[in-house]
C-alpha cells in the first residue's frame, strides 16, 4: 500500500472503497515500528486504540452510517497539546507522567470529525528550541539524513508526516516551530493568524504569540485541517470569528496580478547560497504565473530576534512558574523539605534551554530592567506590525526563505544558543505581529536536504496565502523522503 499519499487522496480512496481505514492504519503502525528506531518522532504510540477506532469507522462506512469528514485519517499530535487519557509530557521530566484530564479543543474537533489520533510526537522541551534536540527523551532525527536535525520545536510533527508515520500532524508555532520542521523535512506547515485556532489545551509557552498549526504533505491537506480546527471557542477568549470562511475554496485561483514582496532583511547576509537561489527561483516561478514581484524593506526585522527572545522568555518565566511538582510532576517525595528548597530542587529538573529562558525572562521582567528590556521589546513588536501594515498596502503577500540555512548536523550548534536563536530571524515576524505564514517545500539542496519557502499574508488572509502556496506547490516535483 502507498502510505505516501496525501490526506486528500486518502479520503477519496476510502470513499471509493479502494482502501480500508483499518488496513491503512495498520500499515502506518507497521511503518512506525520499522522506522522509529532510526528517527524517534513519537513519544507515545496509541496503536491499540487507533486500530479499534479504525475498525469502528470501517464498520460505519460499510453500514452507510454517518462518518466524520476525516474518515479515520491517522494523525499525530505534538506532545504539548492535551489529549485525554494519553500522556502530554511537553518532552520534559517535569511532566513525564502527566495525563491531561481533557482534550484540547483542536483534538476534540478532530475526534468529532473521526480523525484517529495515532500518538504524541516529540518536541524541544516546552517547545523551546529550533532543532528538537532539547527533548528530555532524546532528539528526533531528520528522515532525509538521520545525522541531521529535523528543525523544531515541532520536529516530531514534521518527521512523522515526512517519514510516512502519519498523514497529518498538529504542531505549535511560537516563533516558527511549525514552519521550521516543515522546511527541514519537506512538508507543508502553517502558522495561522493569532486567534484563528483555539489554544485551549495547548500548554502555554508564550501565549501572546503562539498558535497551533497543521503540518501536512500538501497545501490542500493543510486547508482541509484548518477548516476543522479554526473558529471561535468559548474556552479561549482570544479566538476570532471566522465567519463562513472555507480555506479549501478556490485553492487553484492562481496568483495572476497578485503583488508579492521579497523581504530584503530576510534574504541578505547569512543566508545559505542554495537557499538564496531557491528563493530567487520561487520568485521567478511566481512571475511566470503572472504575479508582480518586488523587494520590500522591513527594517524592524533586524531587531526582531532580540524582541522575540525578550517577550517569549518573559512569558515563559511566568507560565512555567506553575511547575512546582506538587500539582503536576514526577515521583519525588516532599518529606524533609521547606517549600522553597523543595521547589528549587525539583525545578532543577528542567533542561538547560528552559532554565535559560526562565532566568532570562525573570530578569527582563524585574524592577529596574522592565522598561529597558520588556517594554522596549514591545515597542519593537509594535514597529514590526506597523511596518507590515504599510507593506500590505503595497503588496498582497510577502516571500522569504523559511529557514536561512540548510538542516545541520545533530549536536553541531547545541552549545551555541545565540546562533540557534538567530536561525529564527525569518519566522518570528509572523508571531510578533500575529499574521499567518506558511512554509512550502520547494527544493532539495545538492547535499540532498530540503529547502522550504515561506509566504506571509495580512491578518486573516489565509485564503490568499493558501492559494499562493498551492500555486507554488504546483510548480514543484520533489522527490519522496529517502528513508
Ligand atoms: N525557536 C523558537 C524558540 O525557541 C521557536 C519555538 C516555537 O515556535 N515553539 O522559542
Amino acid at each position: 500500500m502507498n502510505l505516501g499519499i496525501s490526506a486528500t487522496e486518502f479520503l477519496s480512496q476510502v470513499r471509493e472503497g479502494n482502501v480500508s481505514v483499518e488496513e491503512f492504519v495498520a500499515e502506518t503502525i507497521d511503518r512506525i515500528q520499522k522506522v522509529e528506531g532510526k528517527i524517534h518522532a513519537y513519544l507515545t504510540i496509541d496503536d491499540k486504540n487507533a486500530l479499534e477506532k479504525a475498525k469502528m469507522i470501517d464498520k460505519k462506512i460499510r453500514n452507510k452510517e454517518k462518518v466524520g469528514s476525516c474518515l479515520g485519517m491517522p494523525i499525530s499530535i505534538k506532545d504539548n497539546i492535551c489529549t485525554a487519557g494519553l500522556k502530554t509530557t511537553c518532552a520534559s521530566k517535569m511532566l513525564e507522567n502527566f495525563i491531561a484530564p481533557y482534550d484540547a479543543t483542536v483534538v476534540s474537533k478532530l475526534k468529532t470529525e473521526d480523525a484517529i489520533i495515532l500518538g504524541k510526537v516529540n518536541l524541544d522541551e516546552f517547545a523551546m528550541g529550533s532543532t528538537t534536540e532539547f527533548s528530555y527523551f532524546g532528539p528526533t532525527k531528520n528522515p532525509w539524513n538521520i545525522e541531521y536535525v529535523p528543525g523544531g520545536s515541532s520536529g516530531g510533527s514534521g518527521v512523522s508526516v515526512s517519514a510516512l508515520e502519519s498523514l497529518i500532524s498538529l504542531g505549535s508555532d511560537t516563533g516558527g516551530s511549525v514552519r521550521s520542521p516543515s522546511s527541514f523535512c519537506s512538508v507543508v506547515g502553517l502558522k495561522p493568524t493569532y486567534g484563528l485556532v483555539s489554544r485551549y489545551g495547548l500548554v502555554s509557552y508564550a501565549n501572546s504569540i503562539e498558535q497551533i498549526g497543521p503540518v501536512a504533505r500538501t497545501v490542500e491537506d493543510v486547508a482541509f485541517i484548518l477548516n476543522i480546527i479554526s473558529g471561535l471557542d468559548a474556552h479561549d477568549n482570544t479566538t476570532l470569528d471566522k465567519g463562513n470562511a472555507d480555506y479549501t475554496k478556490d485553492l487553484d485561483a492562481g496568483v495572476s496580478g497578485k503583488k508579492i514582496g521579497m523581504i530584503i532583511q530576510m534574504t541578505g547576509d547569512g543566508i545559505d547560497k542554495e537557499v538564496a537561489s531557491a528563493t530567487n527561483k520561487a520568485i521567478s516561478k511566481f512571475e511566470d504565473l503572472g504575479a508582480e514581484c518586488s523587494s520590500i524593506s522591513l527594517d524592524a526585522v533586524e531587531h526582531s530576534v532580540a524582541a522575540y527572545y525578550t517577550i517569549a522568555s518573559a512569558e515563559a518565566s511566568s507560565n512555567l512558574s506553575r511547575y512546582d511538582n506538587l500539582r503536576y510532576g514526577f515521583d519525588f517525595g516532599t518529606e524533609g523539605y521547606e517549600f522553597k528548597a523543595y521547589a528549587s530542587k525539583v525545578r532543577s529538573n528542567f533542561g538547560p534551554e528552559v532554565t535559560r529562558r526562565m532566568l532570562l525572562g525573570a530578569f527582563v521582567l524585574s524592577t529596574g530592567y522592565y522598561g529597558k528590556y520588556y517594554l522596549k521589546a514591545q515597542k519593537v513588536r509594535a514597529m514590526i506590525k506597523s511596518q507590515l501594515d504599510e507593506a500590505f498596502k503595497k503588496v498582497d503577500l510577502l516571500i522569504a526563505p523559511t529557514m536561512p540555512i540548510l538542516p545541520f548536523k545533530i549536536g553541531e550548534k547545541i552549545d551555541d544558543p545565540l546562533t540557534l536563536y538567530l536561525l529564527d530571524i525569518n519566522t518570528i515576524t509572523a508571531n510578533l505581529s500575529g499574521i499567518p505564514a506558511i512554509s512550502v517545500p520547494f527544493d532539495i539542496s545538492s547535499s540532498g536536504l530540503p529547502i522550504g519557502i515561506q509566504l506571509l499574508a495580512n491578518t486573516l488572509q489565509e485564503n490568499k496565502l493558501l492559494q499562493a502556496a498551492y500555486a507554488l506547490q504546483q510548480t514543484t516535483h520533489l522527490p519522496k523522503v529517502p528513508l
